[in-house]
C-alpha cells in the first residue's frame, strides 16, 4: 500500500503514522527524516542538502526528490509500500513525485487527509510542550508529564516552542492550506483522497483511518 499521509500541523500525524506502520508494515518516508540521515551520514545528496541549510536556504525540491527515490528502492518500500509524510508540499513537488512513481512503475493508492478544526489545532499546540533533547511532546491536560516542565523520558527541561504559540501556530494553519489545497484537488481528480475527521480520542481516529485503509489494501 502506497500512502501519502496529509494533516495540519497538530493534528497528530505523527501517532496515527506510527500506529499505521505497526498495523499495516509498511515504513513510514519522512522527507525530514531522510534529510536528517543524509546529512548525519554525510552522503552525496547529504552534503549538498547540509550546504544549502548552512547558508539558510531551502532545500530544493530536486534534493528531496533523489532522496525520497533513494529510500523507495529499499526492498521493503518496493515490497510492501510506504507512508510518505512531509512531502509533496506543493503541487510541483506531487507532479515531480508522481512522474518518480510513474518511472518506477508504481504509483499512490490513496492519499489519507487528517481533519482537525483550527481552534482545536490552536489549542493543542498551544498546549503541547516538546523536550528538545529527545524530541518527546507532552500536552498540559491530556498527557502532562510526571514531573511539571521535565520530560519523563531523559530529564531534559521541557519548551513550549515558539512555532507552537497561537500566533505562528495561525500563520502555520493558513500555510498549509495555502499550499496543500491544490494538492488535494490534483489527487481528487484521481479519486484516491480519503478524509479522516481527526478530533477525539487516538485510538478512535485510528479505528476510522483503518476502515478506509482495509478498503484498500
Ligand atoms: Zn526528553
Amino acid at each position: 500500500m502506497r500512502l501519502l499521509f496529509i494533516a495540519p500541523p497538530g493534528a497528530g500525524k505523527g501517532t496515527q503514522s506510527a500506529l499505521i506502520t505497526e498495523k499495516y508494515g509498511i515504513p513510514a518516508v519522512s522527507s525530514g527524516n531522510l534529510l536528517r540521515a543524509a546529512i548525519d551520514k554525510q552522503t552525496e545528496l547529504g552534503k549538498i542538502a547540509e550546504k544549502y541549510i548552512h547558508d539558510g536556504n531551502y532545500v530544493p525540491d530536486e534534493v528531496i526528490i533523489n532522496l525520497i527515490e533513494e529510500e523507495l528502492q529499499n526492498p521493503v518500500c518496493s515490497e510492501r509500500g510506504f507512508i510518505l509524510d512531509g512531502f509533496p508540499r506543493t503541487l510541483y513537488q506531487a507532479l515531480t513525485l508522481d512522474k518518480t512513481l510513474i518511472a518506477r512503475n508504481m504509483q499512490l493508492d490513496a492519499v489519507l487527509i487528517l481533519y482537525v478544526p483550527k481552534t482545536e489545532l490552536i489549542n493543542r499546540l498551544a498546549q503541547r510542550r516538546t523536550c528538545y533533547n529527545c524530541g518527546s511532546t507532552f500536552h498540559m491536560t491530556f498527557n502532562p508529564p510526571t514531573v511539571e516542565g521535565i520530560c519523563d523520558n531523559c530529564g531534559s527541561e521541557l519548551h513550549h516552542r515558539k512555532d507552537d504559540r497561537p500566533g505562528s501556530i495561525k500563520n502555520r494553519i493558513r500555510l498549509y492550506n495555502q499550499e496543500t489545497m491544490p494538492i488535494i484537488e490534483y489527487y481528487s481528480k484521481m479519486g484516491i483522497v480519503h478524509r479522516v475527521e481527526g478530533l477525539g480520542d487516538i485510538n478512535d481516529v485510528f479505528a476510522k483511518i483503518e476502515k478506509k485503509l482495509d478498503k484498500i489494501k
